[in-house]
């Protein structure tokens, strides 16, 4: 889609109105009629209010999507039918792409033109993936002896409340509404309540192209509150989760005290991005490296937040990065040129800074950036910045910042950057740059995380599985592998 700034300028002038809940096919306020008050980034202005879901809202969307997967309404329609149902939503989130995208943005800060193809775009594409597989998948029939016949049938498993985070709200949660629906089960979403709006309008638009009514609920309103009571839910079978590794163990926690329902995680990373002197093209590396780190002000999981570069290199490379950094556009995300939106809240930015400042007095040194820009216009603003002489057990190596934050360590072998990229408690993703396919193969293998990207950084399309491991997760996201968080495997034993 070709990005018109007057309409963006028009659609950003929209009276956004308080947003209720998406519960069993309706919108209703919350129980307790409490809402939360919804900033913009952009410019710390108030765009609207969602509702504050209690226990009690959580209680009657689980109900109502218990009822929905009981009755069969959605798992024993025809295949066809529900795809058909999957296919006219993801042509409705494309007709919409623009709107969701602008409003989106207005609520977390990332830039249009990434919202745009990340958010909208991938959300419509993966919803038709998994559309798509609908009717490709079968059972099995086990090679057993003549007198028996072994039959595994695939299962939905029931209700599944799905966790999203404020980064990629959109993407995210197709993720998780893709695989989750086409497998027959029904859904309670609970957005971040800093990136609710355009889920909530996908819930709408998911009714719109026939989703029968508690097939999909949209609970929002606070973690501490609608999250926890999901998380304690005796009829929640999976919890599916993107966020914070804080957040993901009081879910595993919130598991073993309820109904042991599956608990799968998609935590946080600080990945290492390694690059070697025999890199065919250097300049290219910074480049891709640079927007590794600092689109979207950093706040993607798989951001290479580390940067590993061979000693001889070193200096040259981190000026060609640095350069791309302070070439990029950061500001107004939804100026259709903006190549860096805002940071989602003053919270983030604050640590984002403090992360800077515990750099350098632990011995870093700053490279450039580090400081808040914009401050004027009263959204969050942060600077490209690079820490280089970073230590393995520096705070900015170790800890995820999920800011516009480098950390930079140099190596002087194969084994040196095996040794520093596998140095953390994460395991997400991780970039590697070189010319030799022999030490590509090596260097992925050895890497101990979920994705590895060669000579290149990010944009892994829908057909590979995402997920981390160490504490960065379990399970994954994407491909057909995500069907295995949502189906069940059933044996009929059969004696003939
Ligand atoms: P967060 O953990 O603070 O919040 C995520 C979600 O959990 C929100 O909806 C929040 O309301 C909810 N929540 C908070 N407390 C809860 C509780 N006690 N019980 C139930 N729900 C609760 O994370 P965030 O700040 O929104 O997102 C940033 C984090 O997400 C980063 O660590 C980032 O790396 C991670 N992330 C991971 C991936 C991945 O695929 N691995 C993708 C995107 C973001």
């Amino acid at each position: 889609m070709v990005l018109d700034q007057n309409k963006i300028n028009k659609l950003r002038e929209i009276d956004i109105k308080p947003c209720g809940l998406l519960i069993d096919g309706k919108i209703k306020p919350s129980q307790s009629a409490e809402t939360l008050d919804i900033f913009s980034p952009i410019d710390g202005t108030q765009l609207t209010t969602i509702a504050s879901a209690s226990h009690e809202d959580a209680a009657l969307a689980v109900a109502a999507a218990r009822r929905a997967f009981d009755d069969g309404r959605w798992c024993n329609m025809p295949p066809a039918a529900r795809k058909q149902i999957l296919f006219r939503w993801a042509e409705l989130i494309e007709a919409e792409a623009l709107e969701l995208a602008v409003m989106g943005v207005r609520d977390n800060g990332t830039e249009i033109s990434m919202a745009l193809k990340a958010e909208c775009g991938s959300a419509a594409a993966t919803i038709r993936y998994y559309a798509e597989a609908i009717d490709k998948l079968y059972g099995q029939i086990a090679p057993t002896a003549p007198a028996f016949l072994g039959l595994v049938h695939n299962e939905p498993i029931g209700v599944v409340a799905a966790i999203i985070p404020w980064n990629f709200p959109l993407m995210i949660a197709a993720w998780k509404l893709g695989p989750a629906l086409a497998a027959g089960n029904s859904v309670v979403l609970k957005p971040s309540e800093m990136a609710s709006l355009s889920l909530l309008r996908l819930g709408e638009l998911g009714l719109q192209a026939g989703l029968p009514d508690g097939v999909l609920n949209v609970v929002t309103g606070k973690g501490s509150d609608v999250g926890e009571a999901l998380s304690h839910s005796m009829d929640v079978d999976v919890m599916v989760f993107t966020g914070s590794g804080a957040t993901g163990r009081r879910l595993l926690e919130a598991s073993a005290r309820s109904n042991l329902k599956r608990c799968y995680l998609e935590l946080g990373g600080k990945s290492a991005n390694v690059v070697f002197a025999d890199t065919k093209d250097l300049a290219n590396a910074a480049k891709v490296s640079a927007a590794g780190i600092f689109r979207n002000s950093g706040q993607v999981c798989v951001a290479g937040s580390r940067l590993l570069v061979e000693k001889s290199v070193h200096d040259d490379f981190v000026a060609e990065l640095a350069k791309c950094a302070a070439d990029m556009k950061i500001g107004d995300p939804l100026d259709i040129d903006t190549q860096s939106g805002a940071v989602n809240n003053a919270t983030q930015l604050a640590q984002n800074l403090a992360f800077v400042e515990t750099a350098q007095s632990e011995g870093g040194t700053l490279y450039s950036g580090g400081k808040q820009l914009h401050e004027q216009t009263g959204g969050y603003y942060m600077e490209p910045t690079i820490i280089t002489d970073v230590k393995k057990q520096h705070t900015v190596a170790q800890k995820e910042v999920f800011g516009p934050v480098l950390a930079v360590s140099t190596f002087k072998d194969e084994a040196e950057a095996i040794e520093l990229a596998n140095s953390t408690d994460f395991g997400l993703s991780g970039g590697l740059w070189t010319a030799d396919i022999s030490r590509a193969h090596k260097m992925t293998r050895a890497m101990r995380t979920g994705v590895v990207h060669v000579n290149t950084y990010g944009g892994a399309d829908i057909s590979v599985p995402m997920g981390g491991v160490k504490q960065s997760g379990n399970g994954h996201d994407k491909s057909l592998h995500a069907f295995d968080k949502y189906i069940d495997l059933k044996t009929a034993w059969i004696k003939l």
